[in-house]
């Protein structure tokens, strides 16, 4: 079956809403227009509920179904964008200077909006739908916002899904993978404290440069050494800070980074490492550090049967050859997965085409892959809650 035909129908009014979220970017739960916009949007549609400021932005828009009761599955965009200068030339280009939809997330929310629309008119199900539509994801956890704020309890959603555009894969196409999809995603400081003193007297002081080259150093040997080689973990030290002076050993010194896991015990482990080891070398150098470790978005796990049910939707939609379920987990992280902590559900990939990557300033959401993304939408809602 290919897509619904009413979704390439819907394509052009849907990527009227999508250029128009393009050109008007906000960043973080600074999307006090996009949310208006996708709440006026929804109630238009006849929604039976349409929430606002859950997660300080966040909009929820309840369809029941007229097929009798049933359960409640969510379905969820993201509405933010980026901090980036955009660069893409399109004539709907961002309209603010410094901010742009860089990750596709006005593709996200026009797609999810054209479902709901699609749904409130047909209502070919039982039980409700639940499009749910998140702040920050870039980096401000806008669904735990959501989580925290009691969306889950307060509508009775029972599953989640979650969709993201993927660049390098043809349109029409499907992915995604059961298990560990997107990495966990933590940050770490490590202040290095030693004894400062002139440069030409090291004897006289405890350098904590040299301390500090010495944990940058063994703080690589975690994944070459302790982990084992097909189970995958990131440690990158993006900062190292210290020192004023040539002819000076400086106090301290500071180093900063991310970890970067699929697995939850790997990230323990992990974690457990990274403060021996630098407190370790550091008290070999006869210097103290003192580690901070800030955990971030977790691993992105899309649970078994949630994730068959989704192939065999991508399938109905896209076609048996257009749908892969062995797509390479990526060491990106994505904040869909506290919902997939919440509450079991998928999170799945739909081809962006041969367009520029995410968080690229050249780079814009794909419109020839809205139908795929409502029809995946309607197709999922009408099966899973099939009457
Ligand atoms: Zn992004
Ligand atoms: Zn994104």
């Amino acid at each position: 079956m290919p897509v619904l035909n009413r979704a390439s129908e819907m394509q052009e009014e849907v990527a009227g809403w999508r250029r128009h979220l393009h050109q008007n970017p906000e960043l973080l739960y600074d999307v006090f227009q996009t949310s208006a916009f996708v709440a006026e949007k929804l109630k238009s549609f006849g929604c039976d509920v349409v929430e606002t400021g859950i997660g300080r932005t966040g909009v929820v828009g309840i369809i029941k179904g007229n097929k009798g009761e049933g359960p409640v599955v969510g379905f969820r965009a993201d509405m933010d964008a980026l901090p980036i200068e955009e660069a893409s030339g399109v004539a709907w280009a961002s309209k603010t200077h410094g901010k742009m939809h860089a990750c596709g997330h006005d593709g996200h929310t026009s797609m999810l909006l054209g479902a709901a629309k699609h749904l409130a008119e047909t209502r070919n199900f039982r039980g409700s739908i639940a499009v749910i539509f998140q702040p920050a994801e870039e980096g401000g956890g806008g669904a735990l916002a959501m989580i925290k704020d009691g969306l889950m309890e307060k509508f009775g959603i029972s599953q989640v899904y979650g969709m993201h555009n993927h660049p390098g894969m043809a349109v029409g196409q499907f992915a995604t993978r059961k298990g560990s999809v997107m990495a966990a995603a933590d940050q770490f400081d490590i202040q290095i404290y030693g004894r400062s003193g002139h440069a030409a007297q090291p004897h006289k002081s405890i350098d904590p440069v040299l301390a500090a080259a010495q944990v940058v150093v063994a703080l690589q040997s975690i994944a070459a050494r302790e982990t084992d080689p097909l189970k995958s973990v990131v440690v990158t030290v993006t900062k190292i800070h210290g020192g004023d002076a040539y002819n000076v050993i400086p106090d301290g010194v500071k180093l900063s980074g991310t970890v970067r896991t699929l697995l939850p015990e790997l990230r323990d482990t992990t974690e457990t490492r990274i403060r021996e080891i630098a407190s370790g070398i550091s008290m070999a150098m006869g210097a103290r550090a003192e580690v901070n470790y800030h955990r971030g978005y977790p691993v992105t796990f899309n649970h078994a049967d949630e994730t068959e049910f989704a192939l065999d939707i991508m399938r109905k939609v896209a076609g048996e050859k257009a749908v892969s379920d062995e797509f390479p987990p990526a060491m990106g992280a994505e904040d869909f997965s506290y919902m997939l902590e919440a509450r079991p559900g998928a999170f799945v990939f739909v081809g962006n085409g041969d367009t520029a990557n995410l968080h690229n300033s050249a780079y814009d959401f794909n419109d020839e892959a809205i139908p795929y993304g409502i029809s995946y939408w309607v197709t999922l809602a009408e099966t899973a809650l099939a009457a």
